[in-house]
């Protein structure tokens, strides 16, 4: 097989002519750069044709059953010893095989775009806009990880005296779990699941109980790029039960996560105390991300990337903006705007191509935002803007929460974006994973807000919105933060060109997405020879 080097195939068309290390594949990178710049999760639906076919799609191709029953936890050591054998088929097949069935995946997805988005809008809840930017992740994902295994997992000759042959060989570690959240249901899913193939492990893999469709129409894509059966197993129930059955199951060699940091720690805990190996955890957990204004920032630009970070998507991003610290002297202008900005915002369901604002995931999440925006309240967190809610017989409900009933008759639980005014001791300084924003004002250093954020102890994305570079190069050198956006919006990170994950209590690394993903899912080999 030919073996094509990365930095031939891509282009960054970014980082103009340098040398970048963060190579992403020219023709995906094209379709996405048009599309996110200014607005990393914006892209054109407003075409009448691609409309139709979306909603073609949402009508007609939607799975005929949402879930499958079983309980699988008294079949996991039976699968996971399967999964063993077929890891060592898998990992013995010459890597530019696995490779392919990555690229393979690509183009099929490319291929089924508007079904998967549609199933995305269907069982995730999610906007036309963020489900069209999902499906995209996902297909970068699979381009990206094939073509970096190409470049970084292939046998390595290294230095030696006369007489002695070195290597260096990067195999699969053996059968991974990965587990991941509803909130990216594809993309998410995806990139572990191909970071983890591509090195030559099986996987027992967990979607989030809430979007079991999708996870199976991409693992059945994978079979018909070639991923032969066996190499992954797909497990569905509940992350408190099956989720912890899987990573106290013999055999496991690692496991990649993406959700709370409470669950982290507890899946942490389970490893030590288990009798296999020492094995590693990647783990993608909370934020409690900030935005740092000062006075010299573009107001119109800042309640942009305000409105993009803090609202869209209900919220529920990891990377979305919970915390906004504004200098003292423009505050009260800023806060005014953003209350006028949000007046214009649009709640309503996902397939509605009008909403700005869809549903969160379920009535739980909704049940326990409220609680959150109580205990705000009790601190004295001050309400000071909220969006309205549509005029139509519709919806039921008022203040922060509503329903609402899609065109499918189902029901939808809504939270009003929110934003509220609080001192630096009234921060509820705890995630909520919804459309609430806290407003902090700031008078005194930059330095002492970037402390404050960093005494926090998570570490997923900062904003900074600011006409000073200087002071842009001396928080993000201060900041114990992953993923820091200057003079832009902070969610949306882009496979390849902005690797993503936390530090602290947002997550163990290494980024996903980025140069050093794969190499923590193999296992190192040395090879010397006395010839
Ligand atoms: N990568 C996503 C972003 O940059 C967030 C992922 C998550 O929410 O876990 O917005």
């Amino acid at each position: 097989q030919k073996r094509v080097p990365l930095s031939a195939l891509l282009a960054n068309p970014f980082l103009g002519d340098s040398d970048s290390p963060l190579p992403l594949p020219a023709e995906i990178y094209g379709e996405i750069a048009g599309a996110q710049r200014p607005n990393p999760i914006g892209v054109d639906v407003s075409e009448e044709s691609q409309r139709s076919a979306l909603m073609q799609a949402w009508r007609h191709e939607l799975p005929p059953q949402k879930t499958r029953k079983e309980d699988p936890c008294d079949t996991i050591p039976e699968r996971m010893r399967k999964l063993q054998e077929a890891q060592q088929r898998w990992n013995s097949l010459p890597l530019a095989e696995r490779c392919a069935c990555l690229l393979r995946a690509a183009d099929l997805l490319e291929a089924q775009r508007d079904s998967f988005t549609a199933l995305v809008v269907w069982e995730g809840h999610k906007s036309w806009v963020d489900a069209i930017a999902e499906v995209r992740e996902t297909i970068d994902y699979c381009r990206y990880y094939g073509l970096l295994a190409q470049e970084q997992l292939a046998d390595r000759r290294l230095p030696g005296p006369t007489g002695e042959s070195n290597g260096l060989r990067m195999e699969g570690r053996g059968s991974m779990v990965c587990i991941s959240p509803w909130n990216f249901p594809l993309a998410i899913f995806a990139g572990q699941l191909l970071a983890a193939i591509v090195c030559g492990n099986s996987v027992a893999v967990k979607p989030a109980e809430q979007t079991p469709a999708i996870a199976e129409a991409f693992v059945a894509l994978l079979q018909r790029a070639g991923v032969p059966t066996g190499v992954v197993d797909l497990f569905h129930g509940p992350g408190r039960s099956l989720g912890a059955e899987l990573v106290r199951a013999t055999g496991v060699a690692g496991v990649l996560f993406t959700g709370s940091t409470g669950v982290a720690k507890q899946i942490q805990r389970s490893l030590a105390a288990s009798e296999s190996p020492i094995v590693p955890l990647v783990a993608e957990t909370g934020g409690l991300n900030a935005m740092i204004v000062d006075s010299t920032a573009l107001p119109e630009q800042v309640v942009d990337h305000v409105l993009l970070s803090a609202f869209r998507s209900a919220g529920q991003r990891c990377s979305a903006l919970r915390l906004l610290f504004v200098q003292d002297d423009i505050a009260d202008g800023l806060v005014q705007m953003l209350a006028g900005a949000m007046a214009l915002l649009q709640i309503g369901p996902p397939e509605d191509f009008a909403s700005d604002v869809g549903p969160v995931i379920d009535v739980t999440a909704q049940k326990r935002i409220l609680a959150q925006i109580q205990r705000l309240e009790l601190q004295r967190g001050k309400l000071l803007a909220r969006s309205p809610w549509p005029s139509s017989a519709n919806i039921t409900g008022n203040g922060s929460a509503a329903i609402m009933r899609d065109s499918l008759g189902r029901v939808l639980h809504f939270i009003a974006p929110s934003l509220y005014i609080v001192t630096p001791d009234q921060i509820l300084a705890e995630e909520i994973f919804g459309p609430i924003l806290q407003v902090v004002r700031w008078s005194g250093s930059w330095e002492d807000v970037v402390e404050q954020i960093n005494t926090f102890g998570y570490g997923l994305t900062l904003g900074i919105q600011t006409r000073i570079d200087r002071r842009a190069e001396g928080i993000s050198r201060l900041a114990r933060i992953g993923n820091i956006y200057v003079n832009r919006g902070m969610t949306g990170a882009v496979v390849g060109v902005q690797p993503f994950g936390g530090a602290g209590l947002s997550g163990t690394g290494p980024k996903a997405g980025g140069p050093h993903f794969l190499a923590r899912l193999c296992q190192e080999k040395s090879i010397s020879i006395n010839t």
